[in-house]
């Protein structure tokens, strides 16, 4: 058993910003990341409860800032501000324009790879990013980021280090600190000359075509999984599918091109991943349900821009952040289940 003990703004349980997968060119360093135990992974509710713990109360808007040898006094400052950017970045979600803009963000096709919270504060400094990543990054892409181009802030973990062993449990704790870094957009970023840029995002599809038809195996494999059989049937009703779960049965019109099952599909997958009527209540659930499948629609390059993005007026009015917040973590959470399916 580990144990894992962080400072703000990620406190123990949370989701933590993976620094190689999210943001390969960042050099950040970490130690004994192996033994890390990631809570809401894998589990019913998945990580809908990160999102809420990431991120502490609120307080003045304080820009990131970093520091290569910190004492303690400088760390918590440095921590109080990182805390103080992400409460900043998750009150977006209470406007119907921050929400829209947060789905946006994660719906393209190289923003998956961030955690919630750097999700967050990418849609707040740059809510037409597509594709981020870090400077050295950009240069394995064969792109370089344009001098004078005005940084986005996210955090990376920079260190984890064991400090005792419980023998009582055998458990381990491991300190975990974060630092802001600096990462850009592809729009920030010209292509090297003479050097072939390599393509970032597939062109987009339209969803009535067939040309995402290959995706319609992974996701079947993935019902499967779950312990539900697909079934593809000519409809004729309103409705192009439904997810049966007393049957543990998936129905999907046929009639529909291939890229039109996959949406479909991707819905009932969600639903079947947990976000039922009986749980979250039929127009909650049809809200969260259609913001996972614009963003898997959106992040394996089918069409969307036309789609509107699933809102519940009044979900922020009366300040129920912990409850944005926990959507937007379920939200999250599915997609990267199903988005992984597809790999
Ligand atoms: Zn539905």
């Amino acid at each position: 058993m580990t144990r894992v003990v962080s400072q703000q703004p990620f406190p123990n349980g949370t989701r933590k910003p993976r620094a190689t997968s999210q943001s390969p060119s960042l050099g950040v360093r970490r130690r004994g990341a192996g033994r890390m135990k990631r809570r809401g992974q894998g589990t019913g509710r998945l990580a809908a409860t990160s999102a809420r713990a990431a991120i502490a109360p609120r307080s003045a808007n304080t820009p990131m800032t970093s520091s290569r040898c910190p004492g303690q006094a400088d760390r918590n400052t440095r921590q109080r501000q990182h805390r103080e950017c992400l409460e900043q970045a998750a009150r977006a979600l209470l406007t119907s324009d921050g929400w829209q803009r947060w789905v946006r963000v994660r719906s393209t096709n190289g923003l998956g790879r961030y955690s919630l919270s750097n999700q967050l504060l990418i849609a707040l400094q740059r809510p037409d990013a597509t594709y981020v990543a870090g400077f050295r990054a950009f240069l394995g892409l064969n792109r370089c980021v344009r001098k004078g181009e005005k940084a986005i802030r996210i955090l990376a973990p920079i260190s984890i280090a064991r400090s005792r062993t419980h023998a009582a449990d055998d458990a381990e704790e491991v300190h975990i600190t974060f630092r802001g870094v600096s990462v850009f957009d592809v729009k920030q970023t010209d292509p090297i000359p003479d050097r072939e840029p390599v393509p970032l995002c597939p062109p987009s599809q339209p969803v009535s075509g067939d040309s995402h038809a290959y995706l319609l195996a992974p996701l079947e494999q993935l019902a499967t999984g779950l312990g539900y059989h697909l079934r593809c049937v000519p409809l004729e009703e309103a409705a192009d599918g439904w997810c049966d779960y007393e049957r543990r049965e998936i129905v999907v019109n046929e009639r529909l091109p291939a890229n039109g099952q996959v949406r479909v599909l991707v819905h009932e997958l969600a639903h079947a991943l947990g976000v039922g009527y009986h749980e979250y209540g039929r127009r909650r659930a049809e809200v969260l349900v259609d913001a996972v499948t614009y963003v898997v629609c959106g992040s394996v390059g089918l069409d969307v821009s036309g789609d509107s993005v699933p809102y519940v007026a009044g979900w922020g009015e009366d300040g129920s952040l912990d409850a944005l917040r926990e959507y937007a973590g379920t939200i999250d959470a599915i997609a990267r289940r199903i988005e992984s399916a597809l790999q």
